[in-house]
C-alpha cells in the first residue's frame, strides 16, 4: 500500500494532517475505474478526533446518491446499536475502504483497494482513534491483513500497534441474518464495556491477539 504525500507535511504523524487536507488531495479522484460509475465520492463523516472509528467496505446505493457513509437501513441499524456501546453517531468517525460504489455492490477488487487505501490510511492517522471497528469481511481483511473469516475473528479485540481492533459483522449483512444481528449487538456491548474500563488515549487489551499488520499506523 503506497504512502500518500500530503502537501505541507513532512512526516504526517498522528493527528498532524487534517481530514479536510486529505479530502483536498483526493479531489475528483480518478485513480481507479470506480470513478466512471460513481455518483458521489463518499469520503467519511463524524468526529475528527473520535475515540472509536468505524471502517466499512464501500458505499452502497444510498451512500453513493447522498455522498455519506452508512445511510439507509444499514445506517439506521448502526445508529441503533451504537447506543449499546454508550455512543451516538456524532461521537464516532465512519469511513469505508473504498470511497466510490462498486457497480451492483460487488466486492471490491484488489486493484481498487490498492488505489484507494492510502486515503483510509491517512484518515486513520488523522483521527488516531483508540479503537477501530471493522464492519464485515472486506474491511476486516484489509485492516487485520488476514483472510480469516469474520465469524472466527469477532467477539474479541485484536491489538495492532497503537490500535485496538474489533472486527464484527456488517450492519447490512446482520439485517438479513437474525443470528448475526444478535452477535453484532453482543460485540457492541463488549465495546461499551471496553470503553468504560479503559482510559482514553491508552488503547491496550490484555491478552489480545497480536498483529504487526499496518506497522506504520501504529508506530
Ligand atoms: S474508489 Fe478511491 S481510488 Fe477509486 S476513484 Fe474512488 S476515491 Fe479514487
Amino acid at each position: 500500500m503506497g504512502v500518500m504525500h500530503i502537501p505541507g507535511h513532512e512526516k504526517q504523524g498522528p493527528r498532524e494532517v487534517g481530514l479536510d487536507e486529505i479530502r483536498e488531495v483526493m479531489g475528483d479522484c480518478r485513480l481507479c475505474q470506480l470513478c466512471q460509475t460513481r455518483t458521489n465520492i463518499v469520503f467519511g463523516t463524524g468526529n475528527p478526533h473520535a475515540r472509536v472509528m468505524f471502517v466499512g467496505e464501500a458505499p452502497g446505493k444510498h451512500e453513493d446518491l447522498q455522498g455519506e457513509p452508512f445511510v439507509g437501513r444499514a445506517g439506521e441499524n448502526l445508529n441503533g446499536i451504537l447506543s449499546l456501546a454508550g455512543l451516538v453517531r456524532e461521537d464516532v468517525y465512519i469511513a469505508n475502504v473504498l470511497k466510490c460504489r462498486p457497480p451492483q455492490n460487488r466486492n471490491p477488487l484488489a486493484d481498487e483497494v490498492l488505489a484507494c487505501s492510502p486515503f483510509l490510511r491517512e484518515q486513520i492517522r488523522s483521527v488516531w482513534p483508540d479503537v477501530i471497528v471493522t464492519l464485515g469481511n472486506p474491511a476486516t481483511h484489509f485492516v487485520l491483513k488476514t483472510e480469516i473469516g469474520i465469524t472466527k475473528l469477532r467477539g474479541r479485540f485484536h491489538q495492532m500497534g497503537h490500535f485496538v481492533v474489533m472486527p464484527t459483522f456488517h450492519p447490512a449483512a446482520a439485517l438479513r441474518n437474525p443470528a448475526w444481528q444478535e452477535l453484532l449487538e453482543a460485540d457492541f456491548r463488549m465495546l461499551g464495556k471496553y470503553l468504560a474500563e479503559h482510559p482514553q488515549g491508552e488503547p491496550r487489551v490484555d491478552g489480545a491477539a497480536q498483529s504487526d499488520a499496518l506497522p506504520r499506523l501504529g508506530e
